[in-house]
């Protein structure tokens, strides 16, 4: 951080402390130069980015919209609340972590099929078979069979047989 009095490149910080409820760090600096102090106001860019739609549409990043995508397929299955408020913050996070300032919504799709294959089985099948539009029941098919449930699972599909 430059020294707005005499343009010097090495300032300390000698005082730091949270400001507006904790979103903006408010820090106190000296010029190792000059010895003036100013401060600085540091804010968190909370910036999703937007989606690109399948027919080139560009839309806001809807939380609503995500979250109402996911509950359908995770109707009736054993996943918290609160554990789909984390997989919607981790998918906010993967959004953000691209860098991109647009994302489509391909991608947006991939990434909510990875986290709901990271925690329940029937909810990652009923969103792909959705999500991916499947031309005919043998596409269909062929996913399931590419698709070993882990045997570490807590949400294991229960299919019933016992061998
Ligand atoms: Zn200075």
């Amino acid at each position: 951080m430059y020294c707005p009095f005499c343009g010097a490149v090495d300032t300390k910080v000698i005082d730091s402390r949270l400001a507006a409820e904790g979103s903006q760090v408010r820090r106190r600096r000296q010029c190792t130069e000059c010895g003036e102090r100013f401060t600085t106001f540091e804010v968190m860019e909370v910036v999703m980015p937007r989606i690109i739609k399948s027919n080139g549409l560009r839309e806001p990043y809807d939380y609503n919209k995500l979250r109402r995508s996911m509950a359908l397929p995770l109707q009736k299955r054993p996943v918290s609340i609160d554990e789909i408020d984390a997989i919607v913050h981790r998918i906010e996070q993967r959004l953000r972590q691209t860098g991109e300032r647009e994302v489509s919504s391909r991608t947006l799709g991939e990434i909510v099929m990875g986290e709901l294959k990271a925690i329940d089985d029937v909810a990652y099948v009923r969103f792909a078979s959705v999500y991916r539009d499947f031309q005919d029941i043998e596409a269909f098919k062929a996913e399931l069979e590419n698709f070993t449930p882990r045997l570490d699972d807590k949400h294991k599909v229960d299919d019933g047989k016992s061998e």
